[in-house]
């Protein structure tokens, strides 16, 4: 039997154009080509499936994700990993960056080794891990936001060291750049192929331009703990969001669940930064996929409510992660931001891809891995979800 599969379909986003009555064509695990039904011919060896009135898009790309049913990416086991990248396949994210969050050292060092352990682990039921991104102990105390203050601060260089040693399996490290010896890390971590994110940072306009020299590329979670214009003596000053928001050198990203940030920031987001340069993350915490109940964040006791799709501090200081996930939030800025599909589908699977430097997922095009979802048209919500030619719900 043939292993080439012709999935068409009314509408196909490939992450770049929409293409209407079109084809997919699969083989193995890859996509052979994507055209409109009378562009490109099905070979007829292929096997035909036609997905009718369903919109077939690439399968989300999740570069910020701490956990999910019950799992918490920092509990230091790769159970805890391929249980959060098995909750958020389900959901329609096909690839996931698992997030540590702060933590004693040792801890740090533990969850790093199991997320590296849980990659050789997949069996294909989970989203495709795509390293560790590693957020947090280097931040400033002031923008802590979920992260326990105790434990933050700059990275001595031992520590630089032990983190470094990682690079190989780092895609990303978010970290407060006004912190003493910040500057050498981000060098120290971008020549060897990290992306650096700032985040929980209290830098000035000026300080965020200043790792951007030394290779800063991108803004973690827009809006949610990181400074922003104060004033010092009559003067304004800016921070870390508003570079964020105009440095043509930054991307961003925004956690789009409807709760950490109103309509009209997610707006502007997108004015600013347009749908190459601003990609949807959820964030995700161990709740996502549980609902209402109390939970344990890195030391920290969060609460998710009844009615309410996110967790707080138990002292309502400050959100703690979301619940949701990539499909809710593309889903919620289409519908409350008033965002096309076609950009929202970009900033939640070729954006982000391209932001960790990753061309072979988050995209419909010959050679990139056949990672594919069919949503319903009206809802939007995944009705099948495909990793790597096969179909896992
Ligand atoms: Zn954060």
């Amino acid at each position: 039997m043939s292993s080439m599969h012709a999935y068409t379909s009314e509408r196909i986003i490939t992450g770049e154009r929409i293409v209407v009555n079109g084809v997919v064509l699969v083989e193995g695990e890859r996509v052979v080509a994507v055209g409109s039904g009378h562009e490109l011919a099905i070979p007829a060896e292929a096997q035909r499936h036609d997905l009718g009135d369903a919109i077939i898009c690439p399968g989300f790309v999740d570069i910020h994700a701490h956990g999910g049913d019950g799992a918490d990416c920092t509990e230091g086991t790769p159970e805890a990993v391929l249980t959060t990248a098995r909750r958020h396949l389900r959901a329609g994210t096909t690839s996931l960056l698992p997030t540590t969050a702060t933590a004693p050292l040792e801890c740090v060092w533990r969850a790093f080794d199991a997320i590296i352990a849980a990659h050789s682990l997949q069996q294909g039921d989970g989203a495709r891990l795509l390293g560790i991104h590693a957020e947090g102990n280097w931040f400033a105390e002031s923008q802590r936001g979920a992260h326990a203050p105790e434990l933050l601060g700059p990275a001595t260089p031992e520590v630089q060291e032990r983190l470094l040693s990682y690079a190989p399996h780092l895609t990303r490290v978010t970290l407060a750049p006004e912190l003493e010896g910040a500057l050498g890390l981000i060098r120290s971590l971008a020549e060897r192929g990290v992306l650096v994110s700032g985040g929980h940072s209290d830098a000035l306009y000026a300080e965020v331009c200043r790792a951007m020299a030394v290779g800063l590329r991108h803004i973690t979670h827009l809006w949610s703990g990181m400074s922003t214009v104060r004033r010092i003596g009559p003067k304004r000053f800016s921070g870390m969001l508003e570079a964020g928001l105009v440095e043509e050198g930054l991307t961003g990203e925004i956690i789009a669940d409807g709760y950490h940030l109103p309509t009209s920031l997610m707006k502007m987001a997108y004015r600013l930064k347009g749908p190459e340069k601003l990609c949807l993350v959820s964030d995700a915490m161990q709740a996502s996929g549980l609902g209402p109940g109390e939970y344990n964040i890195g030391g920290l006791s969060a609460v998710v409510e009844a009615g309410y799709d996110v967790a707080v501090l138990v002292d309502r200081t400050a959100f703690a992660g979301s619940v949701s996930t990539m499909g809710q939030c593309l889903q919620h800025v289409v519908r409350m931001v008033g965002i096309s599909l076609l950009d929202a589908v970009r900033m939640a699977t070729v954006t982000p891809a391209r932001i960790i430097n990753r061309h072979d997922i988050g995209r419909l095009a010959p050679g990139a891995y056949a990672d594919l979802l069919a949503l319903a048209p009206d809802s939007l919500a995944p009705r099948r979800v495909m990793l790597g030619g096969r179909w896992v719900n």
